[in-house]
C-alpha cells in the first residue's frame, strides 16, 4: 500500500502481523550482529523503514512514526515530496549521465541558478560555488582550505559546542577538539551561560572575549585564517545565537580581514524562520558551507565564497561524487519550491507556536529547564529538578537578567549606552533582541537519561526525536517545513505525554 499525506499518520495504524514482525525483527537483529560499534541513530530507534510519505514514516513492522529526526534535518520537505520525486524521475526519463564529475550540466547549470537566487544578494552578486565530495563535512573541509589558501594564515577561530563533521579538519573546528591551531570561543548562550548571566549581558561578555583574544598581542592567538559558525548550533544543544551577536562577529571578522565561515549545513532553506538562518541579522558572510535541505533529501553538499577567495588551483579540493545529477535535480526543486511557497515564514510561524505550546509545558513539569530554537529547529533540554546548581552557573543577585533591565545594567557597568554595541551599519539595541528576552535563569543539572526516557517514550507514542547538546540531554525536533497546523499540534501533543509519562515515573 502505497504511504500517503491522507492516510492515517497515527502511530501504529494498524495492528502487526506475524509476518511483519518476523522481517522488522530479523532485519534489526542482522544489523546488530553485523553492523558497525559506531552506528548511532539505529541504536536507540528500533525502527526499519520501509515506506515514507511528509512526515511519516512506517516500518517493516507496519507501525508509523511522525518523523522529527528528518535525515538529521535533510528533509526540508518531509519524506518523498511529490516535485522532489518528479524532479528525479525527469532526469531519470531524459537518459542524461547520473555521474558526471564535475563537468558542465543542464542540470548543474540549473541548481546553481537557482541556489544563487536564494543567497544574500551582496554575496550572491560575487559568488563562487564550488561543489564539494557529498557530505557537509567535505565541504567544511574545502572552507578552511579556502581561507588559508587565501589568507596564507593556519590558525581558525570556532566556537565551543560547535558541531562541523567528522572528517579531520571539521573535528578540529568542532567543540570536542583540543588543536592548537584553533582558538576556542564562547558561544553566547542563555540558559547555560558561560559567564553566569545569561540575556544582552552574557552575548557581549562572549563578544567582548572574541575582541579581546583578537587584540592582545599576547593573547596567544595570532590572526587567523577564518571564524567559523553556525548561526543555530544544532547538535550543540540548539542554541541560536542572537543577531546582535553576529554583527558583532561580522563586524569583528570584517576589520580585521578574517574570513567569515556561516555552516549552514543544518540551519540551510527555511529551516530557522529565514532562507539561511544568517538573513535574521543581516550578516553576509564570506563563505558559506551549505549541505542536507539543498540536495532535496540526497547526498549534496557546497561552498559559496566570494570571488576575491577564489585564489586556490586547479585539484586543489577534489572528490569523485562532485557530481551527482540527482541530488542536483531534487535540490533545485527543493530550493524553488520552499522559496515560491513562502516555507521559511511558515516555518517562522510554526516554530513560534509549538514553542510557545512547549514553554506552557515547561511551566508543568519541573524537568523541563529550557525551551529554545528558532523556526523548527527546537530543543527541549531536560535538567534534574532535584538537583544541586552550580554556584558558578547562577547569576548574580544584582545584574538583571533581562529586558530593559539588563541593558541598563550594560549601560551602567560599562559607562556608555548601547552605542558600543553598534556593528556593521546596525543599532544593535541588545534589549531588543527576541532571542535575547528569556532571564539566565538558575541552570539545574543536565538530565540525560531523563531525555533518553523521554525519546523512548516518544517512540512509544509514534514520535521520532532526536538528542543533541553537551549532555545528550536535549529533545531535537526537526520535523519537515511542510507540516499542516494538525501535524505541528500532534507533534507537541505527543511529546507532551511523553513528558507527563517519564515525569511520573520519576517523580
Ligand atoms: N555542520 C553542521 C552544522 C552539521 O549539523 C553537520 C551534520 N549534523 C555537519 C556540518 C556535517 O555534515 P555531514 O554529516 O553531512 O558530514
Amino acid at each position: 500500500m502505497a504511504l500517503t499525506e491522507e492516510a492515517p499518520w497515527e502511530g501504529d495504524a494498524r495492528g502487526t502481523s506475524a509476518r511483519e514482525s518476523a522481517l522488522h525483527d530479523g532485519i534489526l537483529c542482522r544489523q546488530s550482529a553485523r553492523e558497525s560499534a559506531a552506528r548511532t541513530y539505529a541504536r536507540a530507534l528500533p525502527i526499519v523503514p520501509v515506506r515514507a510519505r511528509g512526515l511519516t514514516i512506517e516500518g517493516a513492522d507496519g507501525r508509523r512514526y511522525l518523523d522529527c529526526l528528518s535525515g538529521a534535518g535533510t528533509l526540508a520537505l518531509g519524506h518523498n515530496h511529490p516535485v522532489v520525486l518528479e524532479a528525479i524521475r525527469k532526469v531519470l526519463d531524459s537518459g542524461a549521465p547520473l555521474h558526471t564529475l564535475d563537468l558542465a550540466t543542464p542540470v548543474k547549470d540549473a541548481f546553481t541558478t537557482e541556489l544563487f537566487q536564494t543567497l544574500p544578494p551582496a554575496l550572491a552578486d560575487r559568488a563562487r560555488i564550488q561543489f564539494c565530495g557529498p557530505a557537509g563535512t567535505d565541504a567544511v573541509e574545502a572552507a578552511l582550505k579556502l581561507v588559508r589558501t587565501a589568507t596564507g594564515r593556519s590558525g581558525l577561530l570556532a566556537f565551543a559546542g560547535a558541531y562541523h563533521g567528522m572528517t579531520a579538519g571539521a573535528l578540529e573546528v568542532s567543540g570536542g577538539a583540543q588543536d592548537v591551531r584553533v582558538a576556542r570561543l564562547p558561544y553566547p548562550q542563555d540558559y547555560r551561560c558561560p559567564f553566569g548571566v545569561g540575556g544582552p549581558r552574557g552575548a557581549e561578555l562572549a563578544a567582548r572575549w572574541t575582541e579581546t583574544l583578537l587584540d592582545d598581542t599576547k593573547s596567544g592567538v595570532p590572526l587567523p585564517a577564518g571564524m567559523i559558525l553556525e548561526p543555530v548550533q544544532g547538535e550543540g544543544g540548539v542554541i541560536p545565537a542572537p543577531d546582535t551577536w553576529l554583527r558583532r562577529m561580522r563586524a569583528l571578522t570584517e576589520s580585521r580581514g578574517i574570513p567569515l565561515i556561516a555552516d549552514e549545513v543544518q540551519t540551510g532553506v527555511g529551516r530557522t524562520g529565514a532562507f539561511w538562518a544568517v538573513d535574521h541579522s543581516g550578516v553576509v558572510p564570506d563563505v558559506m558551507v551549505l549541505s542536507k535541505a539543498i540536495g532535496g533529501s540526497l547526498p549534496l553538499a557546497v561552498l559559496v565564497y566570494r570571488d576575491d577567495l577564489d585564489v586556490w588551483g586547479p585539484g586543489a579540493h577534489a572528490g569523485t561524487f562532485r557530481g551527482n545529477q540527482l541530488a542536483m535535480a531534487a535540490g533545485t526543486a527543493t530550493l524553488a519550491h520552499v522559496r515560491e511557497n513562502g516555507l521559511a515564514e511558515r516555518a517562522a510561524v510554526l516554530g513560534t507556536r509549538m514553542m510557545t505550546q512547549l514553554r506552557a509545558l515547561a511551566r508543568e513539569y519541573p524537568c523541563i529547564g529550557d525551551v529554545r530554537g528558532r523556526g523548527l529547529m527546537i530543543g527541549v533540554e531536560l535538567v534534574d529538578p532535584e538537583g544541586n546548581t552550580s554556584p558558578a552557573l547562577t547569576a548574580p543577585a544584582d545584574v538583571p537578567h533581562t529586558g530593559k533591565g539588563a541593558a541598563d545594567a550594560i549601560a551602567a557597568a560599562d559607562g556608555a549606552g548601547a552605542a558600543h554595541l553598534t556593528g556593521a551599519g546596525h543599532t544593535d539595541d541588545l534589549s531588543a533582541d527576541p532571542l535575547l528576552g528569556e532571564p539566565a535563569t538558575t541552570p539545574l543539572p543536565a538530565a540525560p537519561a531523563l531525555a533518553a526516557a523521554v525519546r523512548d517514550a516518544c517512540l512509544d507514542r509514534g514520535l521520532i526525536v532526536e538528542l543533541g547538546g553537551r549532555h545528550s540531554s536535549v529533545v531535537r525536533l526537526l520535523p519537515p517545513l511542510t507540516i499542516t497546523d494538525e501535524q505541528a499540534a500532534a507533534i507537541v501533543d505527543r511529546l507532551a505525554d511523553a513528558l507527563a509519562a517519564v515525569a511520573r515515573t520519576h517523580s
